[in-house]
């Protein structure tokens, strides 16, 4: 009681690592009953077991947010276990950089899948419930690469471009009737999600990039993430673009 998210419940997709699991931290230590959703399951557990030490309640969910009735399942099984849904952080993702020219095709379906695809099942299964009480929050974690694309980023940059589209369109649909939806676009942060990309130039060029600066850390984004969730109802925060200092 008394700290600003109490009494109310979270779900995190991609909270193994990075930004996720430390958005899950932050909602959990303001009060909130979490539930953290990624396929490293031995990373959730960890993760999990170390809230419960902090008093928080969390339950830990095998997501595969590409898969639909994954999605559903998770967002079925929080309300069951924590007595309800009123934050979604669409977190998960994967940035697989690289040139439109000899992209391997398949790191494309990866991330529409992942980045695009993921948080629309995730949207589609928790929002009738937050409809029907009137309240909740829809947050969208997109990026710089949602409004600035550039030269070898191409298609990463249209899943976070369709990310941003589709929260504006959601949120004009369901705002007057309670439900807030924001986005939130990081600049360069410290996180494993570079180690995943397959073409080794963009690979090298993106490591290079994050090297020399001070990148933000993924606490950085979930402080972001809590503010947005944590105002009164009447306020709704829209976007939220969160650059590292150094990043020009
Ligand atoms: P990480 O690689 O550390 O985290 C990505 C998370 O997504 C992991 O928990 C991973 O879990 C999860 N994930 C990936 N695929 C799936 C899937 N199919 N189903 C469920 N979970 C999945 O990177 P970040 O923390 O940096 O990335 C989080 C978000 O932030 C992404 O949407 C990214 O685009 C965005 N972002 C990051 C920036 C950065 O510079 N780091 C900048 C701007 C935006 P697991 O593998 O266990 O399933």
């Amino acid at each position: 009681a008394g700290r600003p998210l109490s009494g109310r419940v979270a779900l995190v997709t991609g909270a193994s690592s990075g930004i996720g699991e430390a958005t899950a931290v932050a909602l959990a230590r303001a009060g909130a009953a979490v539930a953290v959703g990624a396929r490293r399951a031995d990373r959730l557990s960890a993760l999990a077991e170390r809230l419960r030490g902090e008093g928080a309640r969390v339950l830990a969910l095998d997501l595969d947010v590409t898969d639909e009735a994954s999605c559903r399942a998770a967002v079925a099984r929080t309300r069951a276990d924590l007595g309800g849904l009123d934050v979604l952080v669409n977190n998960a993702g994967v940035m697989l950089l690289g040139t439109i020219v000899g992209a391997d095709v398949e790191d494309w379906r990866r991330m529409m899948a992942t980045n695009v695809l993921g948080p629309m099942y995730t949207t589609h299964a928790a929002i009738d419930g937050m409809l029907e009480q009137g309240s909740g929050d829809v947050v969208n974690v997109s990026s710089v690469a949602g409004r600035t694309a550039r030269k070898g980023a191409g298609v990463y940059n249209a899943s976070k471009w369709a990310v941003n589209a589709f929260s504006e369109s959601l949120r004009q649909e369901v705002t007057t009737r309670g439900v807030r939806v924001s986005l939130v676009e990081p600049g360069a942060v410290a996180t494993e999600l570079t180690d995943h990309i397959t073409q080794p130039e963009a690979k090298a060029a993106t490591q290079q990039m994050v090297g020399g600066m001070t990148p933000l850390q993924a606490e950085d984004v979930a402080r972001a993430i809590v503010y947005v969730v944590s105002q009164p109802r009447h306020v709704a925060v829209n976007e939220v673009l969160v650059r590292p200092t150094d990043q020009e």
